[in-house]
């Protein structure tokens, strides 16, 4: 409605898809459990950043996404948050092997920020994230996946090596995350990604985040997302 429409504006959000739920304004709205309103505000989250505000309720009613913000715009806490509520709700977490949620970042830098931001909330849970990435001992990451996680978060290339090692199987993976798309692309990571989504069961949520929406990106996004929503802040390519 109007209210919706004005408040969106002003947010400078734009959104596509059907149905496509009102931004929050508080980390309150969410419905987020305890513990992880205790993490939230142990990282000193006063409130939810704009593209927080439309991700966040987006992602929580299970729909597909495509969030295209600047960097620095809070988007690893978008599909963190969601993503731990998402192994909350799994019946027989105990149960199964391989991670339930799979985040892909373009570099390893990157991977380890990713890989120490949920820790934070996947900490008070106790879930287990695990971080693989190039150029450190892949035996290491080998054994540290054998033992099993939750959350698997991973450079491309190294995945795919550790996917063919069978050091991990994507059987119970539910949570689907690329990050930072554009990057992976001119990276050169395009067939890696295919071939990890394509091991993973179509039924799953699949979130795409960005900076830029070139064209290759977007027809990947047509493939492999379903019925997405597409949220834009801000002026971006
Ligand atoms: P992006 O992935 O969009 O580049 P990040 O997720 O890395 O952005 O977040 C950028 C910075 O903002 C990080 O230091 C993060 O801890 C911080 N941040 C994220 N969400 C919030 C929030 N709601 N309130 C305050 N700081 C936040
Ligand atoms: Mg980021």
């Amino acid at each position: 409605d109007q209210e919706v429409t004005e408040h969106r504006k002003s947010l400078a959000i734009r959104v596509s898809g059907f149905d496509v739920p009102k931004p929050i304004k508080l980390f309150e709205d969410c419905g987020f459990p305890t513990a992880l309103m205790g993490a939230i505000t142990k990282q000193g989250y006063e409130k939810p950043t704009t593209i927080q505000c439309q991700a966040l309720p987006i992602v929580l009613s299970g729909r597909d996404i495509i969030g295209i913000a600047k960097t620095g715009s809070g988007k690893t806490a978008a599909f963190v948050l969601p993503m731990i509520v998402h192994i909350m709700d799994q019946p027989e977490l105990d149960k199964g092997e391989g991670p339930i949620g799979v985040i892909c970042a373009p570099t390893r830098e990157l991977a380890h920020q990713i890989f120490i931001e949920t820790k934070k909330f996947a900490k008070p849970y106790g879930i287990c994230v695990a971080a693989v990435y190039g150029g450190v001992s892949k035996l290491d990451q080998f054994k540290e996946l054998k033992a099993g996680c939750e959350i698997i978060v991973a450079t491309p290339g190294r995945l795919i090596d550790l996917l063919k090692m069978k050091a991990v199987t994507m059987v119970r993976a539910t949570y689907l995350v690329l990050d930072e798309a554009d990057r992976m692309f001119d990276l050169g990571f395009e067939p890696q990604i295919r071939s990890i989504v394509g091991q993973i069961r179509p039924d799953r949520q699949t979130l795409l985040f960005s900076a830029t929406m070139p064209y290759k990106v977007e027809r990947l996004a047509r493939e492999i997302l379903s019925d997405p929503s597409r949220v834009t802040v801000g002026e971006v390519g």
